[in-house]
């Protein structure tokens, strides 16, 4: 690990732990990281106390100490100000929504300020199991709930802290038993986006579930890769395509916002047209067709495709899964993504993931193009 990996992200973490003047002494085999520290230090206001030479080991030892006045950053720094350096798209996998077809990289546009935006993992298995799917969910994945009284707890802290906004996803969000009563628990505080295959909900306790939503709070951002089903089922499973468009019709049907998400892993595959094409049948508003490049996370990684996110790649959009809060929805299967080991409390997490954002800005302000070596 070294600081564009994850390190500086664990180190953020790590030195909220420590009272003003407790040192962290950091082991490492990697040459970068005691220049980078040194950097670091001075950026967040901590002290670089000393580093070791080159051990028999190969390893170096550096000593950081919490700077004295007890902050960091981030409580001087507003990162969403009128001074922020320009920050990076939300990235693949579920960013906000995209002004067209070429709004597929990381670099465009501006990021959401940290605390307006949450993502909540319902569960992590799913009916399909996508090449190129970050969260490894599958119809034999394991579940991971998140219960409705965790919901309930994370919704409300959010909204106290001045969250504007919800994303419930997964795996897919319609397999949750109490998916109805998760959702309600959102859009009761919050307006609420589901992220969904809409392959689960034409019949029985899903499509109840579905038709108890409130159209006023409730957005279904729905994924289709593809105008017919070569591209679509490819990606995601032979027959997915039609069970895709039948839920989405029943949506549109129900009345409910819409939103249409396609995952490619080129910038602009030649079904992208077509694409464009049927959404502009069905009168999908240009801010509600979103287009996201694989992150290399999860099956993606294991298959060698798609493009590579690290903490100082991927602008933050914070994640609250059953176990811990996350830097992204994309980067839930990788440990050095992770901010916090319990859901709750979010306010520290959100306050971490600041700490974090502020230094890159700072070290941008500074001229460097990437905050600290990316690995
Ligand atoms: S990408 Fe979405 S639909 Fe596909 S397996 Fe993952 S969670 Fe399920």
């Amino acid at each position: 690990m070294d600081c564009g990996s994850g390190l500086l992200l664990l180190l953020t973490r790590r030195m909220r732990d420590l009272g003003p003047g407790q040192g962290l002494l950091v082991r490492t085999e990697d040459a970068s990281v005691p220049s980078d520290l040194l950097d670091w230090s001075r950026l967040a206001g901590h002290e670089f106390a000393g580093q070791t030479e080159q051990g028999d080991d190969g390893a170096w030892h550096v000593l950081v100490r919490r700077g004295d006045d007890g902050t960091t950053l981030a409580a001087g720094v507003d990162s969403a100000g009128p001074d922020a350096v320009p920050r990076e798209n939300p990235g693949p996998g579920q960013g906000r929504p995209g002004s067209g077809l070429t709004d597929t990289t990381f670099t465009s546009g501006s990021a959401t300020p940290v605390g307006e935006r949450l993502w909540i993992y319902t569960n992590f298995h799913c009916n399909l199991a996508c090449g190129y799917c970050c969260a490894r969910s599958s119809p034999a994945a394991d579940p991971r709930l998140m219960p409705l009284s965790l919901t309930e707890a994370v919704a409300a802290e959010f909204a106290a802290l001045g969250g504007r906004e919800l994303f419930v996803t997964g795996g897919e969000p319609f397999l949750h038993p109490q998916i109805a009563e998760t959702v309600a628990a959102c859009s009761s505080r919050l307006p609420t986006t589901i992220l969904t295959n809409a392959m689960v909900i034409q019949r029985g306790a899903r499509r109840r579930a579905l038709e108890s939503l409130d159209r006023d709070r409730v957005t279904l951002q729905i994924s289709l890769d593809s105008a017919d089903s070569d591209l679509h089922d490819r990606q995601r499973g032979d027959g997915s395509h039609a069970r895709a468009l039948e839920g989405i019709q029943t949506v549109l049907g129900l009345g409910f916002p819409v939103r249409i998400a396609a995952t490619w892993f080129d910038d602009e595959p030649a079904a992208g047209a077509a694409w464009t094409a049927l959404l502009d049948r069905w009168q999908i508003p240009e801010p509600d067709r979103l287009v996201r490049p694989v992150a290399r996370q999860g099956f993606a990684e294991e298959a060698g495709g798609g493009e590579q996110v690290t903490v100082d790649s991927l602008a933050p959009e914070p994640t609250v899964t059953a176990d811990g809060i996350w830097w992204h929805p994309v980067a839930v299967t990788d440990p050095v993504m992770q901010v916090a080991d319990a859901p709750l409390p979010l306010a520290a997490a959100l306050d971490t993931i600041r700490d974090t954002v502020a230094v890159q800005d700072a070290a941008r302000r500074e001229g460097r193009r990437h905050v600290f070596r990316c690995a």
